[in-house]
């Protein structure tokens, strides 16, 4: 069963950033993928993961800003990238904040780049 309440026990406490990349697990049983990496396949319990690295060039498949109370109130301007592989033949999506000043600059399709945080995920727009 999915679940967000899943325990924390099966976290694993490794980084799932590593610079601008993000790390997550493949099962080499059944071949699905945990992100945020779990000890534990969910679907058919297996322990045998391989490591798969995405990112940091991706494309905006989502976007939107953040509500103005005030005209002063920063608007922050967020959504849904699609990250690739190395070699550009698997992806994953991943939600995060783009950084630019108007959201006239965004566009679906469009090319970004991951940045390096911890915590985080920025997304700078980059030419092809
Ligand atoms: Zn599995």
């Amino acid at each position: 069963m999915r679940s967000i309440q899943e325990s924390l026990i099966t976290r694993l406490k490794i980084p799932t950033r590593k610079g601008n990349k993000v790390l997550i697990r493949r099962c080499t049983n059944c071949g699905n993928t945990r992100n945020p990496p779990r000890t534990y396949c969910n679907i058919c319990q297996g322990t045998d993961f391989k490591d798969l690295v995405f990112g940091p060039k991706g494309e905006i498949t989502t976007y939107s800003s953040s509500y103005k109370r005030k005209a002063t109130d920063t608007q922050r301007f967020f959504g849904n990238v699609r990250l690739f592989s190395e070699d550009g033949k698997d992806s994953i999506g991943v939600g995060g904040i783009f950084d630019v000043q108007s959201i006239d600059e965004l566009e679906i399709g469009q090319k970004v780049e991951l940045l390096p945080d911890e915590r985080y995920n920025i997304f700078k727009l980059v030419e092809d």
